[in-house]
């Protein structure tokens, strides 16, 4: 099915200012708003118009969508990866308080939205930097089959509590220096529900609920990092009285590298070379995410020297280009030297004398200026 152009949802131009979008999202989203409108298929048409303001009414959302459509470089909720979408902006029912001044004075039997759910996934460094399809079980709690909720053994009928006679709460009254004053609280014979179940259902043990897991495809974007978090739209808990379902927001929790170090896009690392390495240049292998790469160390390299590997860092998550991978290049001085080697390092610094370069001698100047001083 293909999807119709968010401005055509909204029905402004492509050129529409952003109170212009406003005015036709807040009157649309009037019109057909699940709780207003009880002919079939408004909800659809909400979430219809829902979605193309979240995009159209984002700046940079909306760039993105202009140039490259609903397919997008990761494609935007519902579309590029299956019916899921970045946190960042809440789910309609933030976007209901927020126009229609609150949710607390409705009727409690209109339908309401159920509650989000959290769910905290675990990445290895890879994961995050690639993305994967996986599967994610929630614990949800539902409505127990066999006694359709009662609690009672299919064929009988919970009793009313004797002690509350079906209130669910008990007075309590107790003499104080002030008089006697009563108090109310939960009836402790039926744990407030005003039933006793003389024979229990087997099957969820008279409470009328069962657990059950719910098993979830989610799939995860290339470059998703730690803490972020991406919302699985309708995968919630059941919405109340007929009204849609809460939101899944699966966060995100990326275990660190023993080698690679993670900023935005880009990666850290550092590379360990000799001194004869540093001294004479080499070409060494350096791992990144994509395999080793051949790395040119020039002859005179110093420790602390920084190189680049364009395009080897993480894929932005937004589709907005690569990162890069950063080496860090360590001279390690040697500790364990053989008598021969240490022969030739005197020899060597017999040739070279007291200072070690003129690179280095300026700097030594300085150092001694900074003591003088
Ligand atoms: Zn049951
Ligand atoms: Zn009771």
């Amino acid at each position: 099915m293909s999807k119709r152009d968010y401005y055509e949802v909204l029905g402004v131009s492509k050129s529409a200012t952003k109170d212009e979008i406003k005015k036709a999202y807040r009157r649309l989203s009037k019109q057909y708003h699940p709780d207003i409108n009880k002919e079939p298929g408004s909800d659809e048409k909400f979430k219809e118009i829902t979605e193309a303001y979240e995009v159209i009414s984002d700046d940079q959302k909306r760039a993105q969508y202009d140039q490259f459509g609903h397919e997008g470089p990761q494609g935007f909720g519902g579309g590029g990866f299956g019916g899921a979408d970045f946190g960042g902006f809440g789910g309609f029912e933030d976007i209901f308080n927020t126009f229609f001044g609150g949710g607390g004075r409705r009727d409690p039997n209109a339908p309401r939205q159920g509650s989000d759910l959290q769910y905290t996934m675990t990445l290895t460094f890879e994961e995050a930097a690639f993305g994967k399809e996986t599967i994610i079980e929630i614990p949800k709690e539902e409505t127990c089959d066999t006694c359709n909720g009662s609690g009672a053994k299919p064929g009988t009928t919970p009793d009313t509590c004797p002690h509350c006679h079906g209130s669910g709460q008990l007075n309590v009254e107790q003499n104080t220096p002030f008089g006697r004053i009563v108090n109310r609280r939960v009836c402790n014979h039926c744990d407030g529900t005003g039933k006793l179940i003389k024979d229990k259902c087997r099957t969820c043990g008279g409470d009328g609920k069962v657990r059950k897991r719910r098993k979830i495809n989610v799939k995860i974007p290339q470059g998703i990092d730690d803490g972020q978090q991406m919302r699985v739209s309708g995968e919630g808990e059941p919405g109340i009285n007929g009204g849609p379902p809460g939101d899944l927001y699966v966060v995100f929790n990326v275990k660190t590298h023993e080698f690679f170090e993670r900023e935005g896009d880009d990666i850290y690392c550092e590379m360990p070379i000799t001194f004869a390495q540093a001294a004479l240049g080499d070409e060494i292998e350096v791992p990144t995410l994509y395999g080793k790469v051949k790395l040119k160390i020039p002859a005179g390299t110093q420790t602390g020297t920084r190189f680049r590997l364009r395009g080897k860092g993480v894929h932005n998550v937004r589709g907005y280009g690569t990162g890069d991978q950063h080496i860090h290049v360590k001279v390690i001085t040697p500790t364990k030297l053989t008598e021969q080697q240490k022969q030739m390092l005197r020899d060597f610094a017999d040739i070279s004398g007291d200072t070690p370069d003129e690179h280095h001698e300026s700097f030594f100047d300085k150092v001694k200026r900074a003591f003088k001083s």
